[in-house]
């Protein structure tokens, strides 16, 4: 969990937390990869004036991802940085401003962080990786993983691009 103290802000203007979030926090398994390292934040709020807040920082991990080529497991390094704006519900209540604002409510005594971390680690894992640059893959025709074995299947047949490329040079 990572919660700003309310009350805390408004007495101090300015809070500065650093922490490592377990992994098992964030629920990201339906987005093809996972977290193999606990996230270490490090933040700071600040109460600009009576009803905004900033929360600026970064967020840095261990993002796991399958190879999309062979699918070997690979660790990517993410680091993002944090910056967001809140305005109190009491203020929106009151103001033109739309519902979009982030908002917080001082009679809820604290701001839970969780959802936005979430939110960043999500925006910002790469959409896929790959071991190397030059691994080859998987045999499309016998499934062999082709960075450790040869096959005797004939080159690129059963791959669709491939059969582009020929009808390309029959023209
Ligand atoms: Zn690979
Ligand atoms: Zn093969």
């Amino acid at each position: 969990m990572l919660e700003i103290d309310l009350k805390q802000l408004k007495r101090d203007k300015t809070i500065v937390r650093e922490v490592g979030v377990e992994p098992e926090e964030f629920d990201v398994s339906q987005f093809g990869f996972c977290l193999s390292s606990p996230i270490s934040v490090n933040l700071k709020a600040h109460h600009a004036n009576n009803e905004e807040l900033t929360v600026k920082g970064s967020l840095e991990t261990l993002v796991e991802q399958e190879c999309r080529r062979c699918l070997k497991p690979v660790e990517t390094k993410m680091m993002t940085k944090l910056d967001l704006h809140f305005t109190s519900k009491q203020a929106l209540q009151t103001s033109e401003k739309i519902e979009e604002e982030l908002q917080f409510d001082w009679s809820q005594g604290e701001l839970d962080l969780m959802g936005y971390l979430f939110q960043e680690i999500v925006l910002n894992a790469p959409t896929f990786v790959e071991c190397d640059q030059s691994c080859r893959g998987i045999c499309a025709g016998c499934g062999v993983n082709l960075n450790k074995l040869k096959c005797d299947c004939p080159e690129g047949a059963t791959d669709p691009r491939w059969n582009v490329l020929l009808k390309n040079s029959n023209k």
